[in-house]
């Protein structure tokens, strides 16, 4: 009976999925001219959500002359454990796929920044995190800072989103905060792992959330064509996320259905009013 429920949930899935990624984009306003002039300074917890989240838009605003600096706050040596691999080693693959995506978006390497935490223990380190952000942010001084979604389920995006809304009154005036969505995107408002949410909780909150998301303020779009082949460039160049660089069984890949999903006509952000 379960396992029938639970293919039933799994046929239905792309469909309701498409249905939501409509609905959003049809709330989006678009920001495409705006937004490719402005400077930019791109918060990731892990090496990839910047591409996944804002690649185009990142590729826009480079070929337009406009500076973009990313910074990539853990090392990513938790996203797959391995026999093979140490996990100093998969720091060192992450940080090299890093540097050949952001290329591929038009960035030079003086311009990506790794804070170097060690993936996994960013709640730990919550405190430096702050304050280092806080300095580069305000060295830098863009006009936007992207940041992964406080909606996303994934602790390292909702900490690296509550981090960045605690130092950001302490910017410089006109400085705007927009956040975009990986796993909220993917999955959809769905509560996926909340934290610790008992079972009504959880269950209050898979109808709460995606009614919740249906409102509030309207999502700004950036236009990705032109610049789709940037982004699928620096997609490969995470191979040890896309690809199952070890052959071992456990190592989990973000298959073609998940990567096109943000290979979509735009790219989304939220505003934090
Ligand atoms: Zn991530």
């Amino acid at each position: 009976m379960i396992e029938r429920a639970h293919a039933a949930v799994q046929q239905v899935k792309p469909a309701v999925r498409r249905a939501w990624h409509g609905h959003v984009r049809r709330r989006a306003v678009d920001d495409t001219t705006r937004s490719a002039t402005r400077t930019c300074v791109v918060v990731a917890p892990h090496p990839d959500d910047e591409t996944f989240g804002c690649g185009a838009t990142i590729a826009r605003k480079t070929a337009a002359g406009t500076t973009v600096d990313v910074i990539v706050v853990t090392d990513g040596r938790a996203s797959h454990r391995s026999d093979r691999i140490a996990p100093d080693e998969l720091a060192d693959i992450r940080t090299r796929e890093l540097h050949t995506a952001t290329r591929a978006l038009g960035m030079p390497d003086g311009h990506v920044h790794q804070l170097g935490v060690r993936d996994g223990e960013l709640i730990p380190s919550r405190r430096q995190v702050r304050d280092e952000l806080a300095d580069r942010l305000l060295d830098l001084a863009p006009d936007d800072v992207l940041v992964t979604s406080g909606l996303d389920w994934h602790d390292d995006h909702r900490v690296t989103s509550e981090i960045v809304r605690e130092i950001f009154p302490a910017l410089r005036l006109g400085t705007e905060l927009v956040e975009f969505p990986i796993w909220w995107w993917a999955d959809g408002p769905w509560p996926m792992r909340p934290p610790g949410a008992s079972v009504p909780v959880r269950a209050l909150r898979l109808v709460g959330d995606p009614l919740r998301a249906l409102g509030g303020p309207r999502p700004r779009a950036v236009a990705t064509d032109g610049f789709l082949d940037c982004k699928r460039a620096a997609i490969s160049a995470y191979a040890s996320q896309t690809t199952n660089l070890t052959g071992e069984p456990g190592w989990a890949v973000l298959d073609d259905a998940w990567i096109e999903q943000f290979c979509g006509p735009v790219e989304l952000f939220l505003p934090v009013t």
